[in-house]
């Protein structure tokens, strides 16, 4: 072993982390990660995943990339030294068109896209205002940007407004914010945010990730569902969640996209994505826009799990959108209570610190276009006899 010294200082680390339940391991999947999986040799239910419309193995999606790998697997360089190929482009004009922007451009994923995006756009001499549950990703990227970086309470106008008033209009100023909170599944005020951002001349950012696909009566998200008022210069949203494929993009002005073009170093200097995960977010994206029954499904679903919780006596965190979760608190009581419930045949994933706050362990509860009622009914029933024999 090269190294001795780095894996004993390791190790302790590792043992207090198990100690305090704070120890994270991966569960294995075989075959396709759909809504109804086999989880390290066990069919389950998945309520964790993000596949909000179950498309990550609909028929027509797999078709399309297959289709697209008959040419070849991998992009094999950078979009500009020739990693650009038609089907990113057709993808690219698909993603503007459907969320109301000039020009959209791929990214391999979220994290790069906000890595790359905010450190384009942000330097030192710039003041970025952010809410505390942000995404990571948002605010690493708005760490690596050297920018001064406000946290504002989470969903806090006020704060907000007061980060806003208390600098220098000749700052650049930029207020980023997640659309849905990805642990709490609550919206951002962002018709206000938008209001208070125009009236300072500032910026606004916003990472539609969790609202892309399920939010609209076409699925084009937070813009399509509260509004052209609300619509920020800047829009990110990714492609493995809802379009169940990977990567994401970054919609705004033709200006912009250039900009990010020339600057943004997470995009320039990074491998373009396999054509065919292109082909298939694109066929999804047909599937979003083409098919409202599955919105509407998943909408009504999310109803019933929230009528049928509210009568079995659990009392879940306040969200319209189907990231549904149950507060537990403690960690190894969170992880308990999804201990039985995988007993019960049903995946949901104990989601403790630091991904959320201290004390906020909870189960995140995923809601899928791909579950049915009756999945719903029985997620209902598991969750209130391992709650309370958790709760005992
Ligand atoms: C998942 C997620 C990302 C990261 O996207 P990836 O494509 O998975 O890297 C960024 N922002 C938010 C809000 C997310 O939920």
């Amino acid at each position: 072993m090269p190294d001795a010294g780095l894996d004993a200082r390791l190790a302790p680390r590792l043992a207090q982390l198990r100690a305090r339940d704070r120890y994270r391991t991966r569960r294995v999947i075989d075959g396709g990660h759909g809504i109804h999986a086999v989880v390290d040799g066990r069919r389950l239910v998945n309520f964790c995943s993000n596949d909000y419309l179950g498309l990550a193995t609909h028929p027509q999606v797999r078709a399309a990339a297959q289709a697209a790998l008959s040419d070849g697997c991998g992009s094999t360089a950078s979009p500009l030294l020739g990693g650009h190929n038609r089907h990113h482009r057709a993808l690219e004009d698909a993603l503007a068109e459907a969320t109301g922007y000039p020009r959209a451009l791929l990214f391999t994923s979220g994290w790069a896209a906000n890595m790359g995006v905010l450190r384009a756009l942000l330097g030192r001499d710039d003041l970025l205002i952010a809410d505390e549950l942000n995404h990571a990703s948002l605010i690493d990227g708005g760490r690596l940007s050297g920018a001064r970086y406000r946290r504002v309470a989470h969903g806090d106008l006020a704060g907000f407004a007061a980060a806003l008033d208390a600098a220098d209009r000749q700052v650049q100023r930029m207020v980023v914010t997640d659309s849905v909170f990805s642990m709490d599944g609550d919206l951002a005020p962002l018709s206000e945010l938008r209001v208070l951002t125009r009236r300072a001349g500032a910026d606004l950012m916003v990472d539609d990730a969790h609202g892309f696909g399920v939010l609209g009566t076409r699925g084009g998200g937070i813009v399509e569902h509260l509004g052209e008022a609300v619509r920020p210069e800047v829009y990110v949203a990714t492609l493995g969640k809802s379009l169940g494929s990977a990567g994401a993009f970054v919609a705004g002005s033709e200006t912009l996209i250039e900009y990010l073009i020339q600057r943004a170093r997470s995009w320039v200097f990074s491998t373009a994505p396999p054509p065919a995960l292109s082909a298939a977010a694109l066929a999804a994206l047909r599937i979003v826009q083409g098919d409202p029954e599955r919105r509407a499904h998943l909408h009504a679903l999310i109803a019933r799990f929230r009528a049928g919780t509210a009568g079995a006596g659990l009392e879940l965190m306040p969200s319209t959108t189907p990231i549904q979760p149950l507060l537990i608190g403690a960690d190894a009581d969170a992880l308990a209570v999804s201990a039985k419930l995988m007993d019960a045949g049903y995946w949901v994933a104990a989601i403790r610190p630091p991904t959320v706050p201290e004390g906020t362990s909870r189960l995140r509860i995923t809601l899928s276009a791909a579950h049915t009622e009756a999945e719903v009914d029985g997620l209902v029933a598991a969750l209130a006899g391992a709650y309370s024999a958790c709760a005992a």
